[in-house]
């Protein structure tokens, strides 16, 4: 990694150079319609750059590109090493540009930038290591027959895959889809969301410069109704891999009923319950998590902690420690590396946000810290760390996803009425249970409905771990050798030795 961090980001956001076309077939080139759209620093509300606004036109000439160097076997006829080799190729160069792609992202979608150097980037990097490393390490397999006969069951790759993603961690949810995509073997056309491109069409030129042939990652920009659904109509892609909210991610399932019966893996929203028991082993550790565990991110994360469940007789004791490290982040300048929360995505999520607080007051929660816009003379999209109490488990605010910095707390008296609240909502992506009692710990783990639960922690990981969702959270693995699964398919090919 670059060893120097420059302190003055300011003066090195005048002078970055933004990566402004789509990325089709190893190149740069316009939109065919010659549209622009803009995309905005949410921090001042101002224009950063006018990007190519890639429509259905434009994902059609993708998508052949891609089929183009897939049927060509340009990437997954050549020789594991040199793949291999090409990969890391590209990691050093995504490390020599390391600043660069942190600034993007922090410009782009208003991260703190510490949290871009600290978490965003080296865990992209980390990603496509990752992945890389697995490509010579995976075997098919031979099935059991008998002494006639060899039956080969082998994993080959889907062919063209799209990834339709969103902003929220905009490079590091497209490397989770790139890393397994390319080490199976496959091509692929990524629709980044439109408030968010920049990172992965630099990352593209990047591959470029590595030798990743061309027309095996293709980049279009561009809306999610037209160049989105364009993709997860198409007739040519084998498998849709999607990102985003619950609603959205329904669409896909549409498209791919109306099109092609694609393959289509979901990674949707979330109302991720943090459950705290009176026996949790240490309480200042827990509050900690509970703050961050939704302040992350502006609480952009889908995994968010955003449901703070606190057993009744530690409630008030809790929270207290809960809202003074609240207290303690500072809110404000996404430049400023001292600063833990940033700006909200834009102005259109801003407003949602400041709705969820209305409505949870309207609701009858009571409101102990936060709930205003911040910092409007900048022009940007602030809004201060946000606590409710008194939360009862029907209210919108513990059931629909804000996806902001807004906690909902939530009572509770055991463990079953715990996990019974904890349960009920449409989603099932992550939970947590803190606790020093191992059996509770364990059986809590069993009964909760989600893809991930920690216990004793919150948002701990690895990339050895499939993160996914159940329920309305949607299906399909990401991360791990599971997220393979995915984007191949098992070809049993059976030989017969007899010759007579
Ligand atoms: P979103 O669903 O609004 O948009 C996601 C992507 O879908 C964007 O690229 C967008 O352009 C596209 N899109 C929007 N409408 C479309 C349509 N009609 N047809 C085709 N494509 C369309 O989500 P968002 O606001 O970008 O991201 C926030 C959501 O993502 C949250 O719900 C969050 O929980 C979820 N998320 C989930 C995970 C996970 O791993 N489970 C990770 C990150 C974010």
């Amino acid at each position: 990694m670059e060893a120097k961090i420059p302190q003055d980001w300011h003066r090195k956001s005048a002078t970055i150079k933004f990566p402004r076309e789509l990325f089709i077939n190893g190149r740069f080139v316009k939109a065919m319609s010659g549209k622009l759209f803009a995309t905005i620093n949410p921090a001042t509300g101002q224009i950063l750059a006018e990007i190519a606004e890639g429509d259905r036109y434009d994902i059609d000439l993708a998508v052949k590109a891609a089929r183009q160097s897939f049927d060509k076997g340009l990437w997954v006829r050549m020789s594991i090493a040199d793949r291999k080799k090409i990969m890391l190729r590209w990691l050093e160069l995504m490390e020599k540009n390391f600043n660069d792609l942190a600034l993007l992202e922090t410009l782009d979608v208003g991260k703190p930038i510490r949290d871009s150097l600290a978490v965003d980037i080296p865990l992209s990097i980390n990603c496509i290591r990752w992945y890389a490393e697995t490509m010579d390490k995976i075997c098919d397999e031979i099935a059991p027959t008998g002494y006639d006969s060899v039956v080969m069951v082998r994993r080959e790759p889907l062919g063209v895959i799209g990834a339709v993603l969103p902003w929220n961690f905009p490079l590091l949810m497209a490397t989770w889809k790139i890393g397994p995509i390319l080490a199976a073997g496959n091509s692929l056309v990524i629709k980044p969301a439109e408030q968010s491109p920049l990172t992965t069409l630099k990352i593209a030129e990047l591959a470029a410069e590595a030798g990743l042939p061309e027309g095996v990652l293709n980049v279009v920009p561009g809306f999610g109704e037209t160049a989105g659904q364009a993709l997860g109509k198409h007739m040519d892609v084998d498998c849709l891999a999607f990102t985003g909210s619950t609603e959205v991610g329904k669409y896909f399932l549409r498209y791919a009923g109306d099109s092609n019966m694609k393959r289509v893996s979901l990674e949707c929203g979330g109302k991720s319950p943090n459950i705290v028991m009176a026996d949790a082993p240490n309480l200042d550790v827990a509050a900690t998590a509970a703050a961050w565990g939704i302040f992350y991110n502006q609480g952009e994360a889908c995994s968010a902690g955003s449901r703070l469940l606190v057993e009744e007789k530690i409630k008030d004791r809790f929270l207290e420690k809960v809202i003074a490290i609240t207290k303690k982040i500072k809110l404000g300048d996404p430049l400023d590396p001292n600063t833990g929360i940033g700006a909200i995505i834009d102005q259109k999520q801003m407003q949602r946000v400041l709705g969820y607080i209305d409505i949870g007051q309207k609701e009858g929660a009571k409101l102990l810290c936060g709930g205003k816009r911040a910092i409007e003379a900048s022009g940007g999209y602030f809004v201060e760390p946000t606590v409710f109490d008194r939360v009862q488990p029907n209210m919108k605010i513990a059931q629909e996803e804000i996806f902001g910095p807004v906690l909902s707390v939530i009572t509770f008296k055991d463990a079953e009425e715990a996990v019974r609240i904890a349960n009920n909502t449409i989603y099932g992506l992550a939970a947590a249970v803190w606790t020093s009692d191992i059996t509770k710990a364990f059986r809590t783990t069993q009964a909760l409905r989600a893809g991930t639960i920690w216990v004793n922690s919150y948002d701990d990981g690895n990339m050895a771990m499939p993160f996914g969702g159940f329920k309305q959270s949607g299906f399909g693995r990401d991360k791990s050798l599971h997220a393979l699964d995915k984007y191949t398919d098992w070809k049993s090919v059976w030989v017969n030795l007899k010759t007579s």
